[in-house]
Order: C-alpha cells, then structure tokens, then sequence
C-alpha cells in the first residue's frame, strides 16, 4: 500500500468523480459556450457573493491573473515572507506583472494590520515602489495550515481602503479553512476585491482554480487569462469535477483534519521530535531533534512505502488528503512511534 502524503495534490478522481466527467455537457469555452464551465462559474461567484467568477487551469494562474489585474510594471504588493506567490510561484509577480514584493515577518504566514500598514512605501516618496496590492494566503501552506484571524482580515481590508490598495487572498485552501472554523464563503468574499480557490488540493479534482471577483476587475481577468496561455476549449469535463466536488468533498475535509490532528498527538508524544506547527487543518509541519538524521526518517517511513515532504533545516511537511484512508492512517501513526535515530 503506498502512503503519500507529500501533498493533497496527489488524489486521484474517484469513480463518482470520473463519472461526472464522462457524463459532462460540453462547448467551447473560449467563446463562453460550456455549460458546466459557466454553471460552475455561477456557483462559486454566488457562494462568495461575487457577481463574477472564471476558471483556471491552476492556482498559480489564477493568483498571478489577480496580481495582473490590482497592479502596474514597477509597483510593490505585500505579503508574508511564507507567501506562495512570492516563494513557489515561479518569480511570476516579477515576470508576468513587473512587480516587487515587500515581505511581510508575519507568524505562521499570517501578519497584522499593523504590519501590513508599515509595509505600505509613502506614495510621495518617489524612490519607492509605489505599493498597490496586498496579498493574504488562507489557510497558509508555509505556515502550517494555520487560518487567519477574521477580525485581523478586516482589519487589514480598512487599511486596503484608506491608502486605496488591492486585497488578494490566495484562497489555494480556502475550503479547510471555511470547515475548520465555520466561517462562511460570504465572509471573505465581501472582504476581498479577488479570491482564489483551488479545486485540485483538498477538493480532489485533477485540475481547477476558480477566480472571484466583482464585474469590473473580472472583465480584465479573462483577458489576463488569455494571455497567460489559459484560454481553454471544453473544459466542463473539468468543470463536472469540480462541481462534483463541491457536492461531495467539501464537508468531508473535517476528516482530513482529524487525521491531521491524530497525527500531531502522535508526534507530540515522539522524543525524535523538538517542535509541531499548531494544527488548525490538514498540515502538521513538525522540526526534528538535531540526533535524529533527516534522511533517516525518510527511509524508515519509506521502508513503510510512506513518503512525507522534506522542507529543509530538519523541517518536515505531512499533508491528509482524499486518498489517505482509516487503513493507511492506522499504518502512519504505528510507524510514527517506531522511528528511532
Ligand atoms: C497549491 C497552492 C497554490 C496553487 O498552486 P498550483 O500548483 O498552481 O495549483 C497557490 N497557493 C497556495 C497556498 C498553494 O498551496
């Protein structure tokens, strides 16, 4: 049996998931004529209270695509020092938007308004970027799939407002946030001018980002999303997965969580490990003692077939996911406690 659980990207569609696709209507979406597209489009803008919402091909897509559309060649966006954008992107807000970041030394990913507001360059001191767009990630994957203090959010909204910048979240896990802490997608969606949201992490499609915003903004996004090479013909083959999966795997992410939760307890009882990442959803980052050698726990988890993610610095990343059944959590938690320096 091969655990992985290097990342929640690597589900596989369920039958039920396959079948939706098989049995998909489909058109050319380029000239905005497949219904299971627009019908998923609909429904996500509608969840958020968004007036508009467009598909991507990846989370990468649809964040640079937000970054396009709340700034201009030579300006600075803020975000936390952990930020995908900023770290795993690519350097994509430098080539596709000609933008800089100020990083943000945030807690878990996560910073305050406070923060946020010292970040922002004085629009008339002309030697600076002028900054135009700050960027949040819930839940944040650098910082252990921690979730964002509303309040906080709401905060940093009034400071978007009064210096008149853009506000993205990187919503790449939005959903474990929403089931992890009850908040409704309307929430967020009145806080921020654009969202993001994965469908292939947690949600298990095998492709999918979608992208809310209000009218105007979203009239630039499928032209942004034209160029970035993301005009796409019959996508509601993928599209019926997604909407599958809002049907299905959306409330079932709790499950991943307690996994995750298990996980930790386990771990927290390990001597080999010196600290966790409190969890909140379904990440456990967790440090190990200096005596116990990085590789050496990859190979006896590998010796198990589990294979788990490598961050660096004796750092390592466990992430549950669709695939990761009562059976192999059984197995990983056994395992856990066997691991010896
Ligand atoms: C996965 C992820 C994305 C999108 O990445 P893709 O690999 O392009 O789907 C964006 N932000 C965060 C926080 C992510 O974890």
């Amino acid at each position: 049996m091969n655990i992985d659980l290097r990342s929640d990207t690597v589900t596989v569609p369920t039958p039920g998931m396959r079948e939706a696709m098989h049995h998909a209507v489909v058109g050319d979406d380029v000239y905005k004529e497949d219904e299971t597209v627009n019908r998923l489009e609909e429904r996500v803008a509608a969840m958020f209270g968004k007036k508009r919402a467009l598909f991507f091909p990846s989370g990468t897509m649809a964040n640079q695509a937000g970054i396009k559309l709340h700034t201009r060649p030579g300006e600075a966006l803020i975000c936390d020092k952990y930020g995908h954008v900023h770290n795993y992107e690519g350097g994509g807000i430098a080539f596709n938007s000609g933008v800089t970041t100020t990083l943000v030394d945030g807690h878990q990913g996560m910073f305050t308004a406070a923060q946020a507001e010292a970040a922002i360059h004085p629009p008339d001191f002309y030697h600076s970027p002028k900054t135009s767009l700050i960027t949040a990630e819930n839940t944040t994957n650098k910082g252990g799939g921690s979730c964002w203090n509303v309040d906080e959010l709401k905060a940093i909204r009034a400071v978007c407002e009064k210096h008149q910048l853009g506000y993205h979240l990187d919503g790449a896990r939005l959903w474990n946030a929403l089931v992890a802490t009850g908040e409704s997608p309307e929430t967020f969606g009145h806080m921020f001018d654009t969202i993001s949201v994965c469908l292939s992490k947690g949600l298990g499609c095998p492709v999918g980002s979608i992208l809310v915003g209000d009218e105007a903004i979203m009239e630039d996004a499928i032209r942004v999303r034209k160029v970035l090479g993301g005009g796409m013909r019959q996508i509601g083959i993928l599209a019926a997965a997604g909407m599958y999966a809002l049907d299905h795997h959306l409330e079932r992410l709790a499950e991943d969580h307690q996994k995750a939760s298990d996980i930790a307890s386990v771990l927290q009882s390990c001597a080999y490990v010196k600290n966790i990442v409190p969890v909140q959803t379904n990440i456990v980052i967790f440090e190990v003692n200096a005596d116990l050698d990085a590789n050496r726990l990859v190979n006896q988890l590998a010796e198990n077939n589990i294979r788990i993610s490598g961050m660096g610095e004796g750092k390592f990343r466990i992430v549950t996911h669709l695939d990761y059944t009562d059976d192999k959590h059984e197995i990983v938690l056994k395992t856990l406690k066997t691991i010896h320096s």
